[in-house]
């Protein structure tokens, strides 16, 4: 079933989603050879608790972590540890937050210090597919036209389009209805009204599709091992415009919800 949203509950996941872009923004300035999963997770938990926030993902499912960090192969629900980055890795930061029963969940895939111009294009290109796919969500499109956009613009690059997991309505729970896949395929595909907010994340990796999860049960990564990206913004479908509710100040597109 999806839930749509009223102005009152827009209003409360539009601050939870404030919070959580403004300390994912301060999580990405952290991100530097040295610096471990740890470290970003330890202080993400305190600028989000310090909000008066919470952050969603700790605890959801035992989830030990208030971050998800996924390096290099790791795609996604990689579990924060000590390990220092290293330059040239690239470092997949996933966040949600919660505030007075209000969710919102965002990600981003930051290189570490340079990384080679093969990964560089394979970040631009993911990131990109997003907004591609943020423009297909609007008042009388499907989900699967945001799933196309995605694909089109990822497989065009030979990329691997990730398919056991996808994007999915959020708002008043951490993962709600209607499921957004990152490929067009034969599952449900309803129409986009005023009120749905969901969350849009394509995860793309420079190899092949295949994912398989490591045995803390939790991290997905690729199973040839190729580096993977991974990007996500929540959105609300509103009457005349869609609202990308987790912008960030440095978002390399810039793209404000009036131009969408
Ligand atoms: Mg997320
Ligand atoms: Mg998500």
């Amino acid at each position: 079933m999806i839930r749509l949203k009223n102005e009152q509950q827009l209003d409360g996941i539009r601050r939870a989603s404030r919070i959580l872009s403004a300390v994912l923004d301060e999580v990405i300035q952290r991100v530097e050879p040295g610096v471990s999963g740890h470290d970003l997770d330890r202080y993400a938990y305190e600028r989000i608790t310090e909000l008066g926030a919470r952050p969603s993902f700790l605890g959801y499912m035992n989830f030990p972590a208030s971050l998800c960090v996924s390096v290099d192969r790791a795609v996604i629900h990689g579990i924060p540890d000590k390990t220092k980055l290293r330059a040239g890795q690239v470092v997949g930061i996933d966040c949600g937050v919660v505030i007075d029963g209000y969710y919102s969940d965002s990600a981003v895939t930051v290189p570490v210090g340079a990384v080679s111009a093969e990964i560089r294009k394979l970040l631009q290109v993911t990131e990109e597919s997003l907004y591609l796919g943020i423009a297909e969500a609007k008042v009388g499109n499907r989900i699967h036209d945001v799933s196309r956009a995605v694909y089109r613009r990822t497989k065009s690059e030979g990329y691997g389009v990730v398919r056991p997991y996808c994007g999915h309505g959020v708002g008043l729970e951490i993962h709600e209805d209607p499921q957004v896949p990152n490929y067009v395929g034969k599952g449900p595909n309803p129409r986009l009204k005023p009120g749905m907010v969901i969350a849009i994340e394509p995860m793309i990796n420079l190899g092949g599709d295949d994912v398989r999860v490591l045995d803390d049960d939790w991290t997905v990564v690729t199973s040839d091992g190729s580096i993977s990206a991974h990007f996500e913004h929540t959105v609300a479908i509103l009457e005349d415009r869609t609202e990308i509710l987790t912008l960030r100040p440095g978002d390399s597109h810039g793209v404000r919800s009036e131009a969408v």
